[in-house]
């Protein structure tokens, strides 16, 4: 008879819950698969998309996969749970107790596993800045998305009431800073067409940048385009500004005046999530990220992959980092996939890769920004507007394709054009 394999996945994400739907029910040799996908989320919402949650302009009961649901179609095992520890001799993965209220309903749990992978994602860095966890706002996950949106209504609400101009202060500008930035803008214009008269008077948005441009990773072609629209949409962009704290009334500047904000997110940087921090004997990159080999696995541990956000891959003849973004873990997610079944059985496989086929950048409904890949006769090339939107469109529905199959995700994709265009065009109450 065949045995099990216990092969549990930690954070359902771009990678994750890509693993968990196609990897259920394989065969490593003589064994079988038998997938637990862990995550302290009941439902993934693409992440890439986040800010359009935070701002408003999509609704996350939409866009989100419940992962109950998910497991239950396709075969795998869902355990609800923030994951606070590993332990690599015991092979298991500790759960912290789940509370409602402030009384524990499920006390801390144990997940044994035989491979373990990691697909935790990332959370933005604070680099140790005084005030930030106390007063900012994140948007690293589908509940701090939701968050933030909660404070936003009330606050949109209350300047037109109250007739005062409402403050919003952004740290990072990168993708999500960028973008972010841009929704807010027009969440306030919707808010104006639905009679919340002054919303986009009201509105003051900065966008505070430590290095020299918006965008680094970005084509400095791209970077000027958006940083362009941004200031034309009225947002106040400032570059080269290091935060040295944060308190409730905004920000303090090293060398300048300092920048209030009634509402503060802080969307700079990024470090692996701390579970990572509990892993020790594994290599780690200076921002937590684990030191993985060619086929994904760590050198010390057999037994341990990392993809994604959470993961620093050493992929033969390429010496750049591979960047953190949906593009990377999505094409390290379909490697294990087709190789993960092979590498448990023992078995040589061909290394991982990693093909950069461009970035784009989406500014609301005003633009979109990007540049192809360089392959085949794309040789980089700029690219805007409505080819820029589809791009940036099509990454978020080959996703959806993925997990939930072409009629499926065709019929998703249906479903939100039809509700768009019945919808109000952003969430105010
Ligand atoms: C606003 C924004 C815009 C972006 N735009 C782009 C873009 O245009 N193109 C692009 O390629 N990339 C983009 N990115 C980056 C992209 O979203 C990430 O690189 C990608 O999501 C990483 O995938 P992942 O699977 O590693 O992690 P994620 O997709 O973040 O998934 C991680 C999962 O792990 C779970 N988790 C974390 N810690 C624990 C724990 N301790 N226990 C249990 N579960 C846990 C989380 O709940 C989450 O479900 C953007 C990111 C943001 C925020």
């Amino acid at each position: 008879m065949d045995q099990t394999h216990k092969l549990v996945v930690v954070g359902g994400g771009v990678a994750g819950l890509d693993l968990a739907t196609h990897l259920v029910g394989r065969r490593a040799g003589t064994q079988r698969l038998a997938v637990t996908l862990v995550d302290r989320e009941p439902a993934y919402v693409w992440k890439p998309m986040l800010h359009t949650i935070a701002a408003g302009t999509s609704a996350a009961g939409t866009q989100e996969t419940v992962y109950a649901a998910q497991a239950a179609r396709r075969g795998f095992r869902y355990e609800f749970g923030d994951a606070t520890g590993i332990d690599r001799d015991r092979r298991e993965v500790r759960l912290a107790a789940l509370q409602s209220g402030g009384a524990v309903i499920v006390p801390e749990r144990v997940v044994s596993y035989d491979t373990l992978v990691l697909a935790v994602g990332s959370r933005a860095n604070d680099f140790g800045t005084p005030g930030v966890e106390q007063h900012c706002a994140r948007i690293d996950s589908r509940s701090d998305a939701i968050a933030f949106n909660d404070a936003l209504r009330v606050h949109l609400l209350q300047c037109v009431a109250m007739n005062k101009p409402l403050s919003i202060g952004i740290v990072g500008g990168g993708a999500t800073g960028v973008e972010l930035a841009a929704e807010l803008i027009e969440v306030a214009a919707v808010a104006e067409q639905y009679g919340l008269a002054g919303a986009s008077n009201h509105l003051r948005v900065t966008l505070i940048e430590a290095g020299p441009r918006l965008l680094g990773p970005f084509p400095e072609k791209v970077a000027d385009a958006a940083r362009a629209k941004l200031e034309q949409l009225g947002v106040e962009v400032r570059v080269g500004m290091r935060v040295t704290s944060v308190d409730a009334s905004g920000y303090a500047l090293d060398g300048a005046s300092p920048v209030p904000a009634d509402l503060r997110v802080w969307a700079a940087g990024i470090k692996a999530p701390a579970l990572m921090e509990t892993l020790s004997g594994l290599e780690r990159t200076k921002s937590g990220q684990l030191v993985v080999g060619p086929n994904l696995a760590t050198a010390a541990d057999h037994r341990i992959y990392a993809l994604g956000d959470c993961a620093s891959p050493r992929l033969p003849g390429r010496e750049a980092p591979i960047p953190a973004t949906a593009q990377a873990a999505s094409q390290h997610a379909r490697y294990l996939c087709q190789h993960l079944p092979a590498l448990i059985a023992g078995q040589t496989v061909s290394a991982a890769g990693y093909h950069d086929f461009g970035s784009l950048v989406s500014l609301g409904g005003f633009d979109a920004y990007g540049t192809l890949g360089r392959f085949g006769f794309f040789k980089g090339g700029f690219i805007r507007g409505r080819v820029a939107q589809l791009g940036h469109a099509l990454l978020y529905r080959s996703y959806q394709t993925r997990l939930h199959g072409l009629w499926r995700g065709s019929l998703l994709w249906l479903l939100d054009v039809l509700a768009r265009s019945v919808k109000p065009a952003a969430r105010l109450t």
